[in-house]
């Protein structure tokens, strides 16, 4: 009997993994498809300032799939890094941004003080041809480098800190901003954060999310923010959801947003509808 019940177990067991493994498949496929004739869209998500003035947009991948509907990026962006298609999605990410900068700055709607943020997968930075892609791109569109910052994590500096210091310089040296997505949840050090060319931490919205009721969560949010300051860093919340986050995030002195309080990521023209008003109201900020 107990043998028997092994063996059921067993076989439930391998069908499950047939299961989970046949979606795998079948996602890869899809994705495929998906690169291949350019079935993504990019959402903008609103950056602002503690006086409530925008300074920049975060674009986030979007793709629908026929059967499935939306698919989170959470979910397709790892398998995309594991069969290397991420290379190719990122370079649709870079130059669909960066067209978007180009249209809303010859119309009127973006502020060449504003940074569009593009999050960029460490197996695309580590490309050999990342940096000539970047120039390539900036060229083509004729976007300010200014107008740009570039996401990276701090998992990425694990790799060849050597080659990635040397690729962050090359890329500052373009006049492209550098952040930290994600801060904290990885592996950089504090000696690592001297020596790169970084304009600005994402604190993780993990850390921002119980900021108001974890002593700890609020402990290491006042300690970035002091450490990112003798270093000269700006510091953004990632996932500022409510009120009360945005007043307490102001009173330990982090003056850089983003999250659902102040909007949730739009498709382009419904961004500018809310968070973009006329181009004689643009107004600059820090
Ligand atoms: P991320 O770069 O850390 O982006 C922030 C994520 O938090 C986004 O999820 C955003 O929609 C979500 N978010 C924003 N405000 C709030 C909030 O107040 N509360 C909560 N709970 N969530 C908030 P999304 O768009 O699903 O993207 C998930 C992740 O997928 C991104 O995390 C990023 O790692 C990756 N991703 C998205 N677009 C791209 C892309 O174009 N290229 C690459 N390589 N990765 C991307
Ligand atoms: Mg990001
Ligand atoms: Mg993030
Ligand atoms: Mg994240």
């Amino acid at each position: 009997r107990a043998k028997e019940s092994g063996r059921n177990t067993f076989a439930l067991y391998k069908s499950e993994m047939q299961a989970v493994s046949d979606a795998r498949l079948e996602m890869e496929k899809a994705l495929h498809h998906a690169t291949e004739f350019k079935l993504f869209e990019l959402y903008y998500q609103p950056q602002t300032n503690d006086k409530d003035e925008l300074i920049g947009a975060e674009a986030l991948i979007r793709w629908k799939d026929e059967k499935k509907g939306f698919i989170s990026p959470a979910e397709f962006i790892p398998v995309a890094e594991e069969i290397g298609l991420i290379v190719e999605i990122g370079h649709w990410v870079l130059n669909e941004a960066l067209s978007q900068v180009a249209t809303w700055l010859k119309e009127g709607k973006w502020h060449l003080s504003w940074r569009m943020s593009i999050n960029v997968s460490p197996i695309q930075f580590q490309q050999a041809g990342f940096l000539p892609m970047l120039k390539a791109q900036l060229e083509k569109h004729d976007v300010p480098a200014s107008c740009v910052d570039l996401e990276i994590t701090e998992n990425m500096l694990l790799n060849d800190l050597a080659s990635c210091l040397e690729k962050m310089n090359a890329i500052k040296a373009l006049g492209v901003h550098l952040s930290i997505d994600d801060f904290g949840t990885g592996y950089s050090s504090l000696k690592y954060l001297k020596s790169l060319p970084i304009d600005r931490l994402k604190i993780d919205q993990s850390f921002v999310r119980d900021l108001l009721t974890d002593k700890s969560d609020e402990a290491i949010v006042h300690a970035v923010i002091a450490m990112a300051k003798a270093l000269n860093i700006n510091v953004l919340a990632e996932g500022v959801e409510t009120l009360p986050h945005y007043d307490r995030l102001r009173e330990i002195h982090c003056f850089y947003y983003q999250g659902y309080y102040f909007g949730h990521p739009l498709p382009p023209d419904e961004f500018i509808a809310a968070f973009v008003h006329d181009s004689a109201t643009l107004k600059p900020s820090l």
